[in-house]
């Protein structure tokens, strides 16, 4: 099968670019949601905690029982709810408030303007009286930006709205709150981080994708993706490689075939446009289900090793090209 390496000292490169940023490891709170965006929940959990990050944010209650041993403090993003005094769960809606078990310690998410998820400004009173009748922990004000990755006002538009629900929280006499907007791409370009946490996802992994006009901060690739030689043949001028023949042996050469596909959650593209590996080989025909075929026939071949150049050939973000690799992959830190 294809295995994934994950290359540690990138990913602690990585953390520590994101510490300048904040001041301090303990403001940074790893986003290990969706199996690390397909890095591996558990390794990158061990190795996260080991750089001594004591914060994590997941998906779900079952994704934070597996991360639970590496972490002081975990933020859950959604799904249901069971109290315990290391996790603190988003608010997405009003309706959470009224169903939320006495104790639970939440993190308000304020709908600023992204409007997914939380509650807008006008909901704020309803909220916070729901949170004293029920008996609610307040313990984190959050909100989540549309456009961060983007230049322009919509950002610095979303904190000014951020910052009229602090004060009314505040004046409501909640005390001792943390505040965190921030995902990778507003920390990358604030330059007076004050808040209390970042939820930091994407440059962690060394894979986000900077803008035009961005500061670009030197960030590294953690995963990179390697197929294994299954078979090798000579094909003759003229013979055809793959489903529906799609690719024709300009000359005589010879050809392997690999043990990664489309059931591995590599993208199967077009034949039209091969996707190249980054030795600069081409993919020849049609991506199979557990199969790709590329000349020569060495043993190996690293398939990426930056998800953002995948990403930019398959015409998406290199969010989707590591989450969408199967969890089944082979997985191992050097
Ligand atoms: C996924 C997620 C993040 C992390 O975003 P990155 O762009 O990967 O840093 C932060 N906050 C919320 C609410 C998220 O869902």
């Amino acid at each position: 099968m294809a295995y994934i390496i994950l290359n540690r000292s990138n990913f602690y490169h990585n953390l520590s670019q994101i510490a300048l940023k904040t001041g301090s490891l303990d403001k940074i709170a790893i986003v290990l949601k969706d199996n690390a965006y397909g890095h591996g929940t558990i390794l990158m959990a061990r190795l996260a905690s080991e750089f001594g990050i004591s914060k994590a944010v997941v998906r779900n209650y079952q994704e934070a029982l597996v991360i639970e041993q590496y972490f002081d403090d975990i933020i859950i993003l959604g799904g249901e709810i069971h109290p315990k005094p290391n996790l603190s769960y988003a608010i997405n809606s009003i309706e959470t408030l009224k169903t939320a078990p006495t104790d639970t310690r939440i993190e308000l998410k304020i709908d600023t303007g992204m409007h997914r998820n939380g509650i807008g400004a006008a909901q704020l009173p309803e909220a916070l009286s729901l949170i004293e009748k029920h008996g609610l922990r307040l313990t984190g004000l959050m909100t989540h930006f549309r456009s961060a990755d983007e230049l322009g006002s919509e950002l610095f538009w979303q904190q000014k709205e951020f910052e009229k629900t602090k004060m009314i929280v505040r004046r409501a006499g909640f005390k001792d709150i943390r505040i965190h907007s921030c995902n990778s791409a507003a920390l990358l370009r604030s330059h007076n981080f004050k808040e209390d946490i970042v939820r930091a996802g994407i440059a962690a992994y060394g894979i986000y994708q900077f803008p035009k006009g961005f500061d670009a901060v030197d960030l590294k690739p953690v995963l990179s993706l390697h197929a294994r030689r299954v078979s090798s043949r000579n094909l003759g001028k003229g013979a055809k490689v793959g489903y529906g023949g799609d690719f024709t042996a300009p000359s005589d050469m010879r050809i392997s075939t690999y043990d990664l596909g489309y059931g591995d959650g590599w993208r199967r593209g077009s034949s039209a446009k091969p996707y190249t590996t980054p030795d600069g080989a081409s993919f020849l025909g049609r991506v199979s289900m557990d199969f790709v075929a590329l000349e020569g026939d060495k043993e190996e071949i690293c398939i990426m090793n930056d998800a953002r150049i995948a990403a930019e050939h398959f015409g998406t973000i290199s969010y989707e090209t590591t989450t969408a690799l199967s969890a089944e992959i082979p997985r191992t830190v050097i």
